[in-house]
């Protein structure tokens, strides 16, 4: 068996061994690094949200401290991560600790930064639709065509690529486009409606954002139907099923956030997720270690989110065959085509 198999059914055991014996066990965190955003999108509060910055040293030492809890992925977020400096030598860091690192970027600013990521495992991009929509939504003219350079960049690269679309009533007939866009860009795709959480800072915007049911629910079956066909949807099937049942309410499942996954804002407060990341449920990590915050943690009270990464994970843990088979297979996709070659456009 070779290490990286071991390591993978390792972790598998590790977090199964949680779910039963209600230990905590931290397979992943995402980190909002800074508040600071180049982007104005119309569902977003955190550009307007202005927040202290931990300095690179307390970030790794945040790193080390995960890394002990045996930690396997960390994903940058914000903001705009890249808006960072030190992000390039913060990627190598964790990369050396042996964590996997995504990084969430609106695409701006990666042909500029792309040689110092070298450790990168994968660049996360939005993209809503068309130019004319994703520059809408995004609040900058121009937008599109950084995604697109950013996408080239990173295939120059040869840094795995996946998009995250929103979907909204501005683009939920634009799905097939975001599908083509992939298979032409040679990347996957994955989706998540805009929704309302236990905090969202601007409920009144969501609720006008969101798309009538009868076309969200259309669109959502028509994904299904093009993933069973192939195409490089990222999400499962029973993640789009969960949001069929569920749509427009969230509902709790049984959430493992503060259990297995935790969100670190740009000042170093830990809470269970990103959407808890600045209320009242966090605890310092740079007071107490990191590694304290995270045990002091617990899961919260919410009504429930549609996050596309929380719920594959929980859906994941609770033992969904087609998740895990769904996340082991673009995970071995991803790592055998990491730094060799591209995603493969075989679908359209
Ligand atoms: S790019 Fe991300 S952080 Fe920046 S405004 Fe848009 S959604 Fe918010
Ligand atoms: S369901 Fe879980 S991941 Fe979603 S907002 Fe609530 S605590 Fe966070």
């Amino acid at each position: 068996m070779n290490f990286a198999v071991y390591k993978q059914l390792k972790t598998f055991g590790r977090l199964f061994l949680s779910k039963f014996t209600g230990k905590k066990f931290l397979l992943s965190a995402s980190f909002v690094i800074t508040n600071r955003c180049n982007s104005r999108c119309g569902y977003c509060n955190t550009y307007n949200t202005p927040s202290e910055e931990m300095t690179t040293r307390e970030i790794f030492q945040m790193i080390d401290e995960f890394s002990g809890l045996g930690i396997r992925r960390i994903g940058f977020t914000g903001g705009e991560p890249l808006l960072r400096e030190d992000m390039g030598s913060i990627v190598s860091y964790a990369h050396q600790k042996g964590i996997t690192t995504t990084l969430f970027s609106n695409g701006a600013l990666v042909p500029k930064k792309i040689d110092g990521l070298k450790h990168l495992d994968l660049l996360l991009l939005s993209l809503d639709g068309p130019p004319e929509i994703h520059d809408t939504v995004r609040g900058m003219k121009g937008s599109f065509n950084h995604v697109q350079n950013a996408i080239h960049a990173a295939h120059e690269a040869q840094l795995p690529v996946w998009i995250n679309a929103v979907i909204t009533k501005g683009n939920v007939s634009q799905l097939p486009f975001l599908l083509d866009f992939a298979v032409d860009n040679q990347v996957k795709v994955m989706f998540m409606p805009v929704f309302d959480h236990t905090l969202s800072a601007a409920k009144d915007t969501i609720a006008h954002l969101s798309a009538d049911e009868a076309s969200f629910k259309g669109a959502i079956n028509n994904l299904i139907l093009q993933k069973k066909k192939g195409a490089p949807i990222v999400n499962s099937v029973s993640y789009f099923r969960y949001i069929l049942q569920n749509w427009p309410d969230t509902n709790h499942l049984h959430c493992r956030a503060g259990m297995n996954f935790c969100a670190v804002g740009s000042d170093g407060m830990v809470y269970p997720c990103h959407f808890f990341v600045g209320s009242q449920c966090g605890a310092n990590g740079r007071r107490l270690g990191f590694k304290n915050a995270f045990e002091s943690i617990r899961t919260p009270k919410c009504k429930g989110c549609f996050c596309n990464a929380y719920i594959e994970l929980n859906l994941f843990i609770a033992g969904h065959l087609n998740v895990i088979w769904n996340t082991v297979k673009h995970m071995e996709q991803r790592n055998s085509k990491k730094r060799t070659d591209k995603c493969s456009g075989e679908w359209k």
